[in-house]
């Protein structure tokens, strides 16, 4: 199979890794990707947002099958208009990716289908949005109604943060992403990140995970696109995984289809574990960076076979086996990140580092003058695999340390809560 993957993160690295694995791959262009991807694919300069460039490239290389890692290229069309000219795409429609593309959008599909969520409201201007969260009271969450690269939502502890987050969302900040806002009931209990595999009518659970989106130490400091994740989620006993199934992912799986835009990609379930059960957070409509990374490294099944069934509608014949082994990755973000990252430095030492059940799987890097640089805020994804989730986060930490790159910091205590319950047992 002739294959091109899209994206240039972390989670696409993982992906050409597990693509490259596969004994029908023969071959794999990436776009634009990254020197880590490079050493999968044939790395290809390509506009992602010239649809019809890509369409092009397809037809000309005879490419067998489209993986679009991004949100972004999902919401934008992209796999309706490669469909247009008959080139197969693992990925959902830009109807089916409202899922994540409008998040008003997913709170009327729960609604509709009686999907446990927290409670909201929709509002398409200031006066009556603060109305209604003077009326409701903080704790309360405020988000952007589109895509806002991951700081669209305000969780308010009080009033006046509240409030001040209304002001943003339509002062512009998000540009059309916060024309329009969604407030909701602030949820306690344990996040946990839910994947399934979905061709339309079936959704095939996909494994869990837990990430840690804060900066700092003790999950403190400001939010960040994910500093570190590990696969399975312990909350996601076969129980709850059951449950999120009948009461979440199967109901939303309808409603799409009776929608007339059945939901064919990766489902990313981001969920709140309550004493009541599951609860949706949100949805995304690809897999998590850096939660694909720790899930390729789990995945005992040939990734392959998985897209194929997914982009044929073969899903209810398919099943995915896991190794019986956790897994943590660490990521490593330029100093100045999440605010502007330094670029330019020079990593030494990757290659060395990795082996044994380590992989180090790039995100921003590029290669200046033959070394390998810094080239954006998360640079570095090291993950390791081990028989306890503590294993895992010891040798990712090892191998981490043998990473020369003064200019780069992580956090320490990746994996934490997973560890701690460990130890309890
Ligand atoms: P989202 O982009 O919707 O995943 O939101 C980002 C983060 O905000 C989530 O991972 C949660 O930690 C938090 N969050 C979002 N919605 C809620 C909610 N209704 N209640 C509590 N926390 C929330």
């Amino acid at each position: 199979m002739r294959v091109l993957l899209i994206g240039s993160g972390g989670r696409e690295h993982a992906l050409a890794w597990k693509i490259a694995a596969s004994p029908l791959l023969t071959k794999l262009y990436a776009a634009p990707g990254n020197p880590g991807i490079g050493r999968e694919a044939e790395l290809v300069t390509l506009d992602i947002d010239d649809h019809a460039a890509v369409a092009r490239f397809c037809t000309e290389k005879k490419v067998d099958l489209v993986v679009v890692g991004p949100e972004g290229p999902l919401v934008a069309g992209i796999a309706d208009d490669l469909r247009a000219e008959n080139i197969r795409v693992f990925g959902p429609s830009k109807a089916a990716a409202r899922l994540e593309g409008s998040k008003g959008f997913t709170k009327d599909l729960c609604a509709k289908y009686a999907i446990p969520t927290a409670a909201y409201g929709r509002f398409g201007d200031l006066a009556s949005a603060k109305a209604y969260v003077e009326k409701t009271g903080a704790p309360i969450v405020i988000k952007a109604d589109g895509l806002a690269a991951g700081k669209g939502v305000t969780v308010a502890m009080n009033l006046a943060e509240a409030l001040a987050a209304l002001d943003a969302c339509f002062d512009g900040s998000f540009g059309q992403a916060g024309a329009e806002v969604v407030v909701e009931e602030f949820l306690t209990g344990e996040e946990a990140s839910f994947f399934c595999l979905c061709d339309g009518v079936t959704a095939l659970p996909f494994g869990s995970a837990q990430d840690h989106k804060r900066l700092s130490d003790g999950d403190v400091g400001p939010n960040t696109g994910g500093m570190g994740a590990y696969s399975p989620a312990p909350v996601m006993t076969p129980e709850m995984i059951d449950r999120t199934m009948r009461e979440i992912v199967e109901p939303t799986m309808r409603g799409m289809a009776d929608l007339g835009a059945p939901f064919s990609g990766v489902l990313f379930a981001g969920l709140m574990i309550s004493g009541e059960g599951p609860k949706l957070i949100e949805y995304n409509t690809r897999f998590g960076d850096p939660e694909c990374q720790v899930l390729m490294m789990r995945l005992k099944d040939d990734l392959l076979v998985l897209l194929n069934a997914a982009a044929d509608g073969q899903l209810a014949h398919t099943s995915v086996r896991w190794r019986n082994e956790a897994a943590l990755t660490v990521v490593i973000a330029a100093r100045g990140y999440p605010g502007t990252p330094e670029k330019g430095s020079v990593i030494r030492g990757v290659e060395q580092a990795a082996g044994d059940g380590v992989e180090i799987f790039h995100a921003g890097t590029a290669i200046d003058s033959g070394a390998l640089v810094a080239n954006g805020g998360r640079v570095l994804g090291v993950t390791a695999t081990g028989g306890t989730v503590g294993e895992a986060q010891r040798r990712a930490y090892a191998a981490l340390d043998r990473i020369d790159w003064p200019q780069g910091f992580c956090r320490r205590d990746i994996g934490w809560q997973a560890v701690a319950r460990e130890q309890a047992r």
